[in-house]
Parts: C-alpha cells; structure tokens; sequence
C-alpha cells in the first residue's frame, strides 16, 4: 500500500486569497453600497457626447463601450482571477476551450511549433491537431512530462509549452518551475491549464510560467450552471489575447455567466476544503480495496511525484482515477449503474458527485492506444458527506463481486 500525504492550504498566498474571493476592495459605494456587485446586463454603452465617444474609442481596451470588448460584471471577474493566480491581466470567455483556443490562435502563426507536455485535456489535443492540419502549426507531444525529453523536442520555431499538471485521467504532475527555467533559456513561452488545481492549489505564474488557463465551468463556477473559461498571465501577452482573440474570435463571456462565476468564488476555500477532506477519505476507502488495481491522484503517486506536489502545490482536488482489477465493460457498467449517488456525467468540479469511465464498450482500442488501462473509472467527489459517498462506492463494488 503506497503511503498517503496530506498537503492542505495552509500557505502564504490563503489569506489573501480569501480576502480576494469574498470581495475585499469591491468598490460597493459605487453601486449604491450594494455588497454584491451589480449584473450589467447590456450590450452596449451610451455616451455623454460624440467627442466622448470619439475620445473613448482611442482607449478601447479600458472604457465601456460595448460588451464584447470590456463590460463591469465581467472586468470585475477578470481583476479577481488575476489576483488569484498573481498576475498582471485577465480575459474571460465563453468556455474553457474559448480560452484555450483564443490562447492558441492568438500567440501561435502558421509554421510554429508547440510542446505539449503530459496528459492534456482531449478537445486540446484535437484542437492542436486540427492547427497542424489547417494552418501548418507543428507539434509534438511529450507525454512523461521529464524536462531532457522536452528538451529534446525544442526546435528553432518552437513558440510555446503547453502543460496540464496534474494531467488529464493519470492524474501525473510535472515539475513547473524547471520547464518554466528550460523554457526561458529558450525563449519559449509557457502555459498550463490550471483546472484541476484552481489558482487557490497551485500558481503557476510564481514558478515562472507566462500563461494560465482556466476551464470556469469547474471548481471555479463550482455550481454546474455555467461554462465559462480564463486565461491570466503578463501584459505583453494578454494585449495580443485581448486585441486579437478576444475582440475579433467574440467568444467573449456574458455577464450574466461572469456573476455566477463571480458569487461561485465567494465559496471557492470553502468548497475546496470540503472537496479536499471528502477526496482524503476516499482515497483511504479506495486504498482498501482487492478490487481496486491502482489509483491515480497526486497523493497515491511515487516518491518522486509527491515530492513535486509538495513543492508546487497547496492542496489537491477531487478528481480521481482509478483502475479495476477487472477491466471488462461489463464490470464496468456494473459498477457505475450500482451507484446512487454518484451519477455518471462527464463534467466535473461541482457539488454534485459523477463517475464516468473512457470505456464505452466499442472504444477498447482506441483506450489501449492512448495508454490507459479498460477497467479505468474517473470520480469526481462532490461536496455531499464522505460517509453517503464511501457507502455508495461500498455497495457498488459489493454488486460486481455478485455479478
Ligand atoms: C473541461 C475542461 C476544459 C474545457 O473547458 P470547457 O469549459 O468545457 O470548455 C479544459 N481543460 C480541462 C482540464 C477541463 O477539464
């Protein structure tokens, strides 16, 4: 049995953090005292005079004038995230690959190069790919995630590092300060898609990384009504995001999404320490189990790995996976219909408890091609009580032991 750490939040950054969430500094007089901030519902933004709007125009990227570019409730969003992750500029927008793409199209041309570097969200991929085939965008992968085998991979016209730690489905963590170090020396920009740790885990801009990114329909939103998504990161490269990506690509966020997202944040410790304490006791229960082949999470990792999560992270989620010892699709369909609690859904970061596996029955090879092992099921622990959540598991795997 691999020995388990617990890593909680307890760091420099917490405090202030929860200050940032609960909306110290909002400008409250501003809106007739009103504690929460106002949803500016509008497309666009009359001015006093023509000269006004003449002169407001030089400065689009600061002035109100029209929602796609910058709106109240949204901007409001964007200083939040960005004093989150300690950056120096935010933009938001429809949904996580709105971001990642805006990201991508904005500081990518054609015949660059781009890294991306562990397991990386699947429409990322996709996306990475579709580049290379369009617009002569080369790439390559680096799925073990070691800084000599991205070296190996940095040619003349390599733009960008692209990483997700810990990634997609393995769960696995790469050192982010030193391909941020190996990325510098090369001239190399770097980004992360931070969701699975939310910037109140992991920042990833104070070990180095230029970029971070943001899928807000997850824990950030953390109510399951909304998608939205976030890219923070220097100035230098969210003007170009902003100018180009943002204004002209338009998937933009409405404001009503930013002021869900804004009122998720208020709870975003709070929900995190109650994911956090929930993923600690499952991960005991799922240790404890003859059916259970292997657990991914950066707490039941090697040595190695929790070694970088202890240097790089605050705390750990609640997004598991785990492999059967059995991996048929029969066991596991069993497994995932024998729970109450747990609904299969394909999202996760919510209050509500889901369980899927990449397993669909007619896709065995395109698993094993991938790496991942068939008896694979991904968790997302909720926010209802580890005791509802342990017995529900408990009476799934005591179904297929029947089977
Ligand atoms: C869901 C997800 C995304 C995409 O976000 P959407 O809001 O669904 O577009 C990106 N990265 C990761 C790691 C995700 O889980």
């Amino acid at each position: 049995m691999k020995e388990i750490i617990y890593n909680y939040a307890e760091n420099d950054y917490a405090v202030q953090d929860a200050m940032i969430c609960s909306g110290v500094g909002e400008q409250h007089q501003k809106n007739f005292g009103a504690v929460s901030p106002p949803l500016v519902k509008t497309s666009l933004f009359v001015q006093q005079s023509y000269q006004q709007y003449c002169d407001d125009m030089q400065h689009e990227a600061e002035r109100y004038i029209y929602s796609r570019g910058l709106n109240p409730t949204t901007e409001l969003l964007e200083h939040k995230l960005a004093a989150l992750e300690r950056g120096a500029a935010c933009k938001v927008f429809g949904s996580g690959m709105g971001a990642i793409s805006a990201t991508l199209f904005g500081l990518l041309k054609s015949g660059d190069h781009i890294i991306l570097v562990n397991n990386v969200y699947g429409p990322t991929v996709v996306l990475v790919k579709q580049m290379q085939q369009r617009f002569g965008i080369d790439y390559d992968i680096v799925l073990s995630g070691d800084v000599e085998d991205i070296r190996q991979k940095i040619k003349p016209n390599t733009r960008m590092i692209y990483t997700e730690s810990p990634g997609t489905m393995t769960m696995r963590v790469v050192d982010l300060q030193m391909i941020a170090e190996l990325a510098k020396e090369n001239n190399i920009i770097t980004a992360i898609d931070n969701t699975w740790a939310t910037p109140l885990f992991q920042k990833p801009l104070t070990l180095g990384f230029d970029l971070v990114l943001h899928s807000c329909t997850k824990y950030i939103g953390g109510h399951s009504d909304l998608t939205a998504g976030a890219v923070v990161g220097a100035k230098v490269y969210l003007d170009i995001i902003r100018d180009f990506s943002h204004q002209l690509l338009g998937a933009v966020l409405a404001p009503d999404s930013a002021w869900l997202v804004i009122r998720g944040l208020r709870t975003l410790p709070l929900r995190m320490r109650q994911h956090q304490n929930n993923t600690y006791a499952i991960l005991t229960f799922l240790n404890s189990r003859a059916e259970v082949e292997n657990i991914c999470h950066p707490l039941m990792a090697d040595a190695k790995q929790r070694e970088i999560v202890s240097q790089q992270m605050f705390g750990t989620s609640g997004l598991i996976s785990f492999e059967l010892k059995d991996g048929s699709f029969e066991k596991v369909k069993a497994i995932i219909d024998s729970c109450r609690i747990f609904k299969p859904g394909c999202s996760w970061g919510g209050y509500e408890s889901l369980i899927i596996s990449p397993n669909r029955g007619y896709n065995q090879d395109v698993i094993c091609k991938d790496g991942m092992a068939l008896g694979l099921i991904r968790i997302s622990i909720g926010q209802e009580s580890p005791e509802m959540l342990i017995a529900d598991l408990e009476n799934a795997f005591d179904s297929i032991k029947t089977y």
